[in-house]
């Protein structure tokens, strides 16, 4: 390794020492460490490997010098408005067991299940909306399963949407088959 690797890797670790602190201190400031200035640009971002910080090359806006940060990622808590109007917080385990029931004696993997519900969760975590409704939940859930397998799908959907009577269930059956 040549001394610029070197002086490359120290600078990354001095540059994620000092994120952390501010990190600690509860003001996360991006510091340019060149100049100090305070407001930078993201050129590339990427997870690291094992997936719990996020490395991000950034530009300083003054002196257009480059650094590297490693973020790290902060999942907020999800609130869900239930139909009486009381709040819970996301519960993932709940979500993948009724997505699991629903998929009883279906050639359904597990692996799928638990993609499904990681792509579920991430889209309510990008969503900048903190709280969301039971209903919205379900409909997620819905539009997995309706990709996923056909059956699991109207089961799930009876029981989310308590179809009032047997014309809602048809219709739905018929908007499956008339795809
Ligand atoms: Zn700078």
């Amino acid at each position: 390794m040549n001394i610029s690797g070197e002086y490359a890797i120290l600078f990354y670790i001095s540059c994620y020492c000092l994120f952390i602190r501010y990190f600690i201190a509860g003001v996360i400031i991006m510091r340019c460490p060149f100049c100090g200035h305070t407001e930078s640009k993201v050129i590339d971002s990427r997870p690291t490997d094992e997936g719990s910080r996020i490395r991000r090359r950034r530009e300083c806006l003054l002196c257009a010098k480059r650094f590297t940060t490693y973020e790290i990622v902060e999942n907020l808590p999800i609130v869900v408005v239930k139909k009486d109007k009381s709040r819970e917080s996301f519960d993932r385990s709940k979500l993948f067991n009724g997505m699991l029931r629903a998929c009883e004696k279906r050639p359904v993997s597990i692996q799928t299940l638990e993609k499904a519900v990681d792509e579920i969760e991430a889209s309510l975590q990008n969503s900048l909306d903190r709280e969301v409704t039971s209903l919205r939940v379900g409909e997620y859930a819905m539009e997995k399963l309706k990709e996923i397998d056909e059956v699991a799908y109207v089961r799930f959907a009876s029981v989310y949407r308590q179809f009032k009577d047997i014309t809602s269930f048809r219709d739905e059956i018929n908007k499956l088959l008339s795809k």
